[in-house]
């Protein structure tokens, strides 16, 4: 990339950069990876880029969506060369595409991308398909595709026989000059495998229920080939230790890490983990607008959401004094299976993607990181009055961010049941420390040997998963695989306000013979509700009378290993306002309102009043309209409903309507002064 990008590239505090698969590539890549702890190594679920992504029928905009979440503010600008601009099968609305370099000098939240070459039209024809061609369509696409980040994609000599300009070493100069001063969110794309289709994405899937619930994981790990090669202790080892995994977490769904043998780690420390990607509202999704580590949403749907792509990425570093033994003999060194059952952990899902920055707090929209947020794991931080750390978001994120170096602590309900009914502390250093803070659990907090696993400083050696730790995986939906107590639930993702809505709680556990459990359900804002039975399935109806995403927890004690399970459902309320009083022969116009405004789910509205034609707007947004004219004197009734998905929101307005009496007229008489 040529250094006159350096300065157009300043202004912005998120830089989104496509790197290939091959041996250059992925050195710079991993060179890039090290120049800044503010770089995230994020991977396309096909191919070797962008461009094969599109090539093997990957969604890209799902694909970016899904990376940068879909927060409707920022719209998508398009920077192409205009001599490319006018190759025959770009039809893109005229005006729509920038020159290069004319990229706004204040950073105002939009995405760039910024085609190269020949080959990379193929993703900007991707991009217009997505988008439309008309303007209009154009202009509401746009600006539904998200988010203050900027994809830049390379030029690739080899494939579209251009001429690289620039050496690579001032690409990474470049980089690191970048890098010092931007945030910075890295693509890379090395040693994926070509898929054999196109990529397909939850919200499409038919729902197949799991196989089994609790039958035991299985890991399938590759060694990234572009990475160093691995020892082969460390190979048996990392198996071992995902082995420990399989036997305490249950997915019907092969679970498969890409690990990676380095001097260059992405992260600070000795090794580092973390999910190769989320997906969220799939239709097994226990909480609703949720971004799941794709290992637990795979679990949870009891299929492979992202079959192109792995599920996990460990990095080990290299240059360390190793010790690869499985059994807990003393020996030197660091122990790579405690090592790699802590990253694991951190793939399977425990990690926050709430982040502190300037005092500020940020889930998913800050300026200067970016991660899918919340995971389920953020909606269970509560601070010590046990409300939810994501609450404080509005009005003020300077509390959150206060709290993310203060006081959080997890506190789902199968973590409490394993914790003396008491939530667990959290690490929360009072100097926010990315990628360390909030995703593990402090030192202080007084939880069994085993879970010592998840503090930010490893203990010397551990073989088996604590029950607090276990505890945690289990409120994100894991069920625990073997003879352990399982409960799931079911439910609506979304529900109308004062609208009771049942919910459902089945115990899974070969133990089970009939003995009398009592099922808990509590959360936000809704009462809670207790039943005592002999079955092993229970139901509640549950109501609430504000708007808002709500937490449910059910709890099924009555067994010596008590259990739960979490939701999370959106609350949503329709408004309607208008005239109460009118006159036959004037029209009026109603507004429906849905609170909250951003449902993030197709709605549906229609309106019903006697002596009219219903009207039916689909695609709407947050609020929708009518305007009638009645014809005769009448109280009118009008009822507006809204599909939101698969849930009816329904509210009405009534209307009093009279008819002009013309023979009425009131006459003053009139007096005429002298
Ligand atoms: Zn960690």
């Amino acid at each position: 990339m040529p250094g006159r990008w350096l300065a157009r590239l300043l202004p912005y505090t998120r830089v989104f950069a496509a790197l290939d698969a091959d041996k250059a590539g992925t050195l710079n890549a991993t060179r890039l990876a090290a120049l800044s702890a503010r770089v995230t190594p994020v991977r396309v679920p096909a191919g070797n880029d962008v461009t094969e992504y599109h090539q093997v029928g990957g969604d890209v905009r799902v694909w970016v969506m899904a990376m940068a979440g879909d927060d409707t503010r920022f719209p998508l600008r398009v920077v192409i060369p205009p001599d490319e601009a006018r190759l025959p099968g770009l039809a893109v609305p005229a005006g729509r595409w920038q020159q290069p370099l004319t990229l706004p000098n204040q950073d105002d939240g939009s995405i760039v991308v910024v085609y190269a070459s020949a080959e990379e039209m193929a993703v900007c024809r991707e991009a217009t398909r997505v988008c439309g061609e008309r303007a209009n369509t154009w202009s509401s696409c746009v600006d539904n595709i998200v988010k203050p980040i900027k994809l830049i994609s390379n030029q690739n000599s080899q494939k579209c026989g251009r001429t690289l300009t620039v050496k690579k070493i001032d690409t990474l100069s470049l980089w690191r000059r970048i890098a010092a001063v931007i945030p910075l969110v890295m693509l890379l794309a090395m040693g994926m495998r070509l898929a054999q289709g196109a990529p397909v994405y939850a919200a499409t899937l038919p729902t197949r229920a799991p196989d089994s619930l609790t039958q035991e994981a299985v890991f399938s790990i590759a060694w990234n080939s572009g990475c160093a090669t691995p020892p082969a202790g460390a190979v048996t080892a990392l198996e071992y230790a995902a082995g420990i995994w399989g036997v305490t977490l249950a997915s019907p769904v092969t679970i498969t890490v890409s690990a990676c043998w380095t001097d260059a780690l992405p992260c600070t420390g000795i090794a580092c983990g973390d999910t190769a990607s989320y997906a969220r509202n799939f239709p097994q999704a226990p909480m609703v607008h949720t971004y799941y580590p794709i290992a637990l949403a795979n679990a949870l749907s009891g299929r492979d959401l992202a079959p192109a792509g792995h599920d996990i990425n460990v990095f080990f570093q290299s240059e360390l004094d190793w010790s690869f033994a499985t059994d807990t003999a003393p020996t030197t060194g660091s122990d790579f299976v405690t090592t790699a059952l802590h990253e694991l952990a951190h793939g399977l899902g425990f990690s926050g993607n709430m982040y502190e920055s300037h005092n500020v707090g940020f889930c998913g929209n800050g300026p200067y990181y970016w991660y899918p947020c919340p995971s389920p794991y953020d909606r269970l931080v509560v601070d010590s009055q046990g409300i939810p750390l994501l609450s404080y978001m509005e009005p003020d994120p300077r509390v959150l961010g206060s709290k993310l170096k203060s006081d959080a602590n997890f506190g789902g309900p199968n973590t409490m049941l394993r914790n003396n009914h008491a939530w667990i502390k959290l690490y929360t250093p009072t100097i926010w420390d990315q990628g360390t803070s909030l995703s593990h659990l402090d030192p202080s907090g007084a939880s069994s040997y085993e879970d010592t696993l998840m503090y930010p400083t490893l203990p010397s050696r551990l073989r088996a998963i604590g029950p607090v730790t276990l505890g945690i995986m289990q409120d994100m939906g894991w069920q625990a695989a073997g003879d352990a107590p399982n409960l799931t639930s079911t439910g609506p993702m979304i529900v109308g306000a004062n609208n009771p809505t049942p919910f459902t709680a089945d115990l899974l556990w070969a133990g089970y013979a009939g003995q009398p459990m009592t099922y808990t359900w509590t959360g936000d804002a809704h009462a809670t509700i207790t039943h005592t039975d002999q079955i092993s399935h229970d139901t509640a109806l549950l109501t609430w009378s504000t708007p808002g995403i709500k937490r449910v927890f059910v709890t099924a004690t009555g067994i010596a290993t008590p259990t739960a399970a979490t939701r999370a459902v959106l609350v949503a309320a329709l408004n309607v306002t208008g005239t109460l009083q009118g006159m036959a022969g004037q029209p009026y116009t109603f507004k429906a309102a849905l609170l909250p405004p951003a449902i993030g789910f197709p709605i549906t509205y229609t309106w019903e009043a006697a002596g009219q034609i219903p009207v039916t707007h689909p695609d709407g947004g947050a609020d929708d309209t009518v305007t009638w004219t009645w014809t005769v004197s009448d109280t009118q009734q009008i009822t507006v409903t809204a599909l939101v998905a698969d849930a009816t929101i329904t509210a009405t307005h009534t209307v009093h309507i009279k008819t002009i009496v013309f023979n009425h007229w009131v006459y003053l008489p009139l007096v005429q002064k002298q």
